[in-house]
Parts: C-alpha cells; sequence; structure tokens
C-alpha cells in the first residue's frame, strides 16, 4: 500500500510516527467504543482523564522524573514559556537572572525577561560568532549564587544547529531553568540538575498547541512575582489542577501520549539517543566529505543532533542561494520536503527528529551524494 509519505524535515510542526498517525486515525470517529473523537470528548470525562492521566505517567517514566517534580501540560507554546519562566520564578525583583545565549531561541528569552523588567545577566552570548559554538565555562559571568533567581539556557538551538550536551555548570543553590523543545525526547535528561524544563511539544512530542513543563514542586507558588500573574501563567495553577484548571489541548495531548507509548515501545530513551546519534553522524559525516561544496558550520562537540544546518558553497566558496535553492528543489523531487533553513539564518536545516526514521536520513545522505557529485566534487 502506498501511504504517499513525504520525507519529513520539518523544525516543527514535523514528523509524526506513521504507527501514532494510524491509530489516531483508528480512533477519529469511535473512541474507545463511546461513538465520539476523542477531540469531541469532555474534557471531565472518565474517557478523557484516563487518556490525560496515562500520558502524563507515561512521560514521567520516558525521563524518569523524580517524585518531586510536577509534570505539566499547559499552554502558548515556547514563546510564552519565555514570560512564565519570569513570572513563576523571578520572585519580587531584587534578584538578577542569568541567561546563556547560544542562539535565537535563548535570545528571545532573554529579551523577553528584560521586557518584563529583570535585570538580565548574560552569561555568555556567541552572537558575533554567528551562533556556532558555546563558549568554555572559564569564558562565562556567572552571578554571585545568593544574588541570582536563576540560570537560563537552551538545550538545542533549533535554528542555529548548536545543542548543549552537558548540562551548564551553575551553582546548585540556583535553579536551571531550560528549553527543550527541540531535543526532549531525544535522550535521556538529567532532570534533578534542573529546576525546570520545559518544550512546546511540536516538534519531538506531537501536535502544536501542547507545551510541557517539568518543575520541581517547591518552586510552585513560592516566589510571587512583582505584582499579581495571570493565572493561566501561573504553573501553580496548572500543579494544583492536574493540568485541567481549563480546557486543555485534548487531542493534542492523546496524540502525544500516542507517542510516548511508541517510545516506551521502542525500549525508551537511551535507545532513541543511540540511533540519533548515528542519524547525525551519518548526515554530518556525508557534509563533511565535500568541504568545498558543503559547510556545516556548528563546531563538531555542539552539533545539534536534532537539527542540521548547513550552507551550499559556490566556486568563490561562498554561500550560494542558487545552489541551495537547486539543492532544495532536487530534494523535493525525492519527496524530501521542508528542509529550507529558518528565515533568519538561511540555508539549509534537516531536523531529523525521533519521527524521521534512519530510511530518511539514508535518502538525504544519499542525495547529499549526489548532489555533489553532479556539481563538481
Ligand atoms: N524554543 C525553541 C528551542 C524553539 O525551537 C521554538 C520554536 O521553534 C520556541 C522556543 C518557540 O516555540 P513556539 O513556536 O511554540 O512559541
Amino acid at each position: 500500500e502506498s501511504l504517499n509519505r513525504a520525507w519529513n524535515f520539518g523544525a516543527g510542526p514535523a514528523a509524526i510516527p506513521v504507527s501514532v498517525l494510524r491509530e489516531a486515525q483508528a480512533s477519529m470517529l469511535d473512541y474507545a467504543g463511546s461513538g465520539m473523537s476523542v477531540m469531541e470528548l469532555s474534557h471531565r470525562s472518565k474517557e478523557y482523564e484516563t487518556i490525560h492521566n496515562a500520558a502524563i505517567e507515561d512521560l514521567r517514566r520516558l525521563l524518569d522524573v523524580p517524585e518531586e517534580y510536577a509534570v505539566l501540560f499547559v499552554q502558548g507554546g515556547g514563546s510564552t514559556m519565555f514570560a512564565s519562566v519570569v513570572y513563576n520564578l523571578l520572585g519580587s525583583g531584587d534578584k538578577v537572572v542569568d541567561y546563556f545565549v547560544t542562539g535565537a531561541w535563548s535570545e528571545k528569552a532573554a529579551q523577553e525577561a528584560k521586557l518584563l523588567g529583570a535585570q538580565v545577566n548574560t552569561v555568555i552570548n556567541t552572537k558575533s560568532g554567528k551562533f556556532r559554538s558555546i563558549t568554555s565555562k572559564s569564558e562565562w559571568t556567572l552571578s554571585a549564587p545568593e544574588k541570582t533567581a536563576y540560570a537560563y539556557y537552551c538545550m538545542n538551538e533549533t535554528v542555529h544547529g548548536v545543542e548543549w550536551f552537558e548540562t551548564p555548570e551553575v551553582d546548585p543553590s540556583v535553579p536551571l531553568v531550560c528549553d527543550a523543545s527541540s531535543t526532549i525526547l531525544s535522550r535521556p535528561i538529567p532532570i534533578r540538575r534542573h529546576a525546570l524544563i520545559y518544550a512546546g511539544a511540536q516538534k519531538n512530542i506531537g501536535p502544536s498547541g501542547v507545551t510541557v513543563v517539568i518543575v520541581r514542586k517547591d518552586l510552585l507558588g513560592a516566589r510571587p512575582f512583582l505584582h499579581p500573574v495571570p493565572l493561566m501563567l501561573n504553573f501553580k495553577t496548572y500543579a494544583d489542577a492536574n493540568s485541567l484548571y481549563n480546557t486543555p489541548p485534548t487531542w493534542g495531548i492523546y496524540v502525544s501520549g500516542l507517542v510516548f507509548k511508541w517510545l516506551l515501545g521502542l525500549g525508551g530513551l537511551e535507545g532513541m539517543e543511540a540511533i540519533n546519534t548515528r542519524k547525525a553522524s551519518k548526515l554530518y559525516a556525508a557534509l563533511d566529505a565535500y568541504p568545498k561544496l558543503f559547510q556545516a558550520p556548528v563546531a563538531g562537540p555542539v552539533r545539534s543532533r536534532m537539527n542540521v544546518v548547513w550552507r551550499v558553497l559556490g566556486e568563490d566558496g561562498q554561500p550560494s542561494d542558487e545552489l541551495e535553492k537547486e539543492f532544495l528543489k532536487g530534494a523535493e523531487a525525492r519527496r524530501m520536503v521542508q528542509l529550507k533553513g529558518h528565515r533568519s539564518a538561511g540555508g539549509i536545516r534537516a531536523s531529523i527528529y525521533n519521527a524521521v526514521p534512519e530510511e530518511g536520513v539514508d535518502a538525504l545522505v544519499a542525495w547529499v551524494e549526489e548532489f555533489a557529485k553532479k556539481s563538481r566534487a
């Protein structure tokens, strides 16, 4: 049976495993004999409650989330979290917040903190080097721990393709906040090193509209902000109501839950990490084999396993829009889609999240090689 499915290298919304889509499809009209689709069920119904709690439990199992952390489903996407982090963790305002700026997303988060009146200390900012590396600890300017409300980093910069494989070392008394939107579930995460981890679902989890928050329970409601915080931006509201304070994105949580079961069925995140490492290594190796034609600019140790970015170079050694267009066109013709780099960065970006099978990466590698041979080697 031909499914007419493309190899989807989109950064988000992104690929979802075919088996998950099939399962969702099978229950589209009648979920578990209810005579309704999941998206038609009341969020207060028994059926939905079961879906909701199983999704939370399965996510806890996958990430090995300790008891002292709450797992929440909130709304607003990653961009809303930029503000929610400040509202929930800054406190009454006499403290500094430390931001590691390693790409477009942590830069935006730091800007939002400033907008809300936080005193932002930039621990590192790699913008002048075009966000291609992460500086070593000796170059960081961390604030004094007793003055720091929290430290913040983005584990994987989706636009620039830069990933932290080691958790940044900050004083254990300083709550560490992590935007894991584009790398969550691609490998195990040391939860206890963090105070708060969040992720928009539309990359490595499921449909857009769901945002996962993992937060240490003792921080909930513990730091009243400068002025009252809207209830829907206060994580305590969600924790107190098991993420059912208002109507959650029920369909998105259902499909996310199917993805969690898919991952558990595959044996969890260690196995996933091995596959993801292999997929990324193959692609980087193929690009590196033609240094006059392809340039994957991110420094080796922080090259993202999820978002592989590169430029196609002309004879003059400069990025060539024309050759990039040709590369993308040939990719489309081979059913490989959504490979265009982010509009702010240009070039090519292959997002190879969990749901992109190794076979899809092999197809891309074959096209990289074919393109190199027919251009110039
Ligand atoms: N953080 C990261 C790492 C992202 O990649 C994105 C979006 O691509 C965001 C935050 C913003 O997410 P959203 O579009 O859900 O607001």
